[in-house]
């Protein structure tokens, strides 16, 4: 069934900026190169904050916003990649714009499985517990505003 996005943007006033809300983890390679995986394929849901975010650095909406055959808007891929990524450098040219779900990458919600350290990242393994549990609540507040409360319940 088709979500209605626009009413669960509401909710986001509950998670107030989201500017300071962010799992930092060093996403250098050896080299210095970054490493980027995670903005390929990107399917990066994006709230109505981060859109109106995005739009005031002066990108209209159809440059960066892709919506899916459930009305959710996602983060567009060109040449395989997030829009926003400079594949030379593997840098984002809008980070400290970035939406919610990138600050909160590699934690993501798996259904069944709950928040956890998504395993594709390479730098998984140094997100500790303490992040996981530290960061979770807004990741479930993420999912809600986007795919709604039922996806949660189907656990
Ligand atoms: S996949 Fe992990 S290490 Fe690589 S850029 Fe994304 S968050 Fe950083």
């Amino acid at each position: 069934m088709r979500k209605d996005y626009r009413k669960k943007n509401h909710e986001y006033s509950s998670l107030g900026s989201s500017n300071h809300i962010s799992v930092n983890i060093d996403c250098r390679l050896p080299g210095g190169r970054y490493c980027a995986k995670c903005c390929y394929n990107t399917e990066m849901p994006l709230t109505k904050e981060d859109i109106e975010r995005i739009e005031k650095l002066g990108y209209p909406r159809s440059y960066f916003v892709q919506v899916d055959e459930n009305g959710v808007p996602r983060l567009r891929n060109v040449n395989g990649h997030c829009i926003f990524l400079d594949p030379r450098t593997g840098r984002c040219k809008i980070y400290p714009y970035r939406p919610l779900g990138c600050r909160l990458y590699p934690l993501v919600y798996v259904p069944g499985e709950g928040v956890i350290v998504d395993p594709l990242c390479p730098k998984a393994r140094q997100v500790p517990k303490d992040i996981v549990n530290k960061y979770s609540r807004y990741i479930i507040k993420l999912v809600k505003m986007i795919y709604g409360e039922e996806v949660l319940l189907e656990d």
